[in-house]
């Protein structure tokens, strides 16, 4: 094994409920060569079974073990900093079998943490009443930061709207576990069992994927299949190591060869020489 990838979802394999032409094709190719995947998301609502179903009924075969959810990424991190916590949810059915099955009791009163997710099920009593659990201690915890969600008919409002409304109300900074926090990052790496070197992340949002790709050392990939174009990347002080027009384009063979994506050193745990790796990849 020499590389691994991990993948947005949104923007990168579908749109909606559309595939993006290819990516089923890219999807067998990783199988067929054995490399590890991972399906990232910053999607807190679906569990890794909804998401296995949606990819399936839009004909790609994947695993629940294939799928990471920035819920399941939340649950975990608050698990290992505090066991046997309690929480306030705002967010729904992914966010909260996330946080059943790592062990927290979900309350109404007087939580140790209010953790949120997007949805459009809750209401501004419930905000109201998480302002005054933070007013009374509660930490608060997102599930990632995105000011909104891509729907059909354009965007809804995203979990880091819901955050922004509380955070201004209490004054209190929220910490958030989703993309690019290093700590969903590490741990989908940690998940593949891979080292930083042999990691590869490929999505098609500047300031989520690759922004965490870049952070962490990883080898990053933008698609412009989804939110960015081109001419965008001008405004970032950060830059992909490739830009593709859509994961149909890494079905080029030559992308796994040692050409374009050198192996990476397992033993090699430090950020890799991007540089060079893109000067000898330069067209
Ligand atoms: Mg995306």
């Amino acid at each position: 094994m020499n590389v691994g990838v991990l993948i947005d979802m949104d923007g990168v394999i579908y749109r909606s409920h559309d595939l993006i032409p290819g990516a089923d094709r890219f999807v067998k190719m990783l199988k067929d060569r054995d490399i590890p995947f991972l399906f990232l998301t910053n999607n807190s609502q679906r569990t890794r079974r909804d998401v296995a179903t949606k990819l399936s009924r839009m004909g790609i075969e994947v695993e629940e073990k294939h799928v990471f959810t920035c819920a399941i990424a939340t649950a975990r991190f608050l698990a290992l900093q505090n066991s046997r916590a309690t929480a306030y949810v705002i967010g729904e059915g992914g966010l909260l079998n996330a946080m059943h099955r790592h062990g927290f009791s979900i309350v109404d009163h007087d939580p140790d943490y209010v953790v949120v997710g997007e949805g459009r099920a809750f209401t501004l009593e419930m905000l109201e009443k998480a302002v005054h659990m933070i007013m009374n201690g509660a930490k608060l915890i997102a599930t990632n930061l995105d000011p909104s969600c891509p729907t059909d008919r354009g965007i809804r409002p995203g979990c880091g709207a819901a955050i922004a409304y509380l955070e201004t109300t209490t004054g209190k900074k929220a910490f958030s576990v989703g993309k690019p926090s290093p700590v969903m990052m590490r741990a989908a790496r940690k998940q593949l069992g891979l080292s930083t070197s042999q990691t590869v992340m490929i999505g098609d949002t500047m300031e989520t994927d690759i922004l965490g790709g870049v952070q962490m050392g990883y080898r990053t990939v933008l698609v412009l299949s989804g939110g960015t174009r081109r001419e965008d990347l001008a405004g970032y002080a950060f830059r992909p190591d490739l830009v593709v027009n859509s994961v149909a384009d890494l079905c080029d063979d030559a992308l796994f060869n040692h050409d374009i994506l050198p192996p990476g050193d397992p033993q090699d745990d430090t950020v890799g020489d991007l540089e060079a790796w893109r000067l000898a990849n330069a067209k």
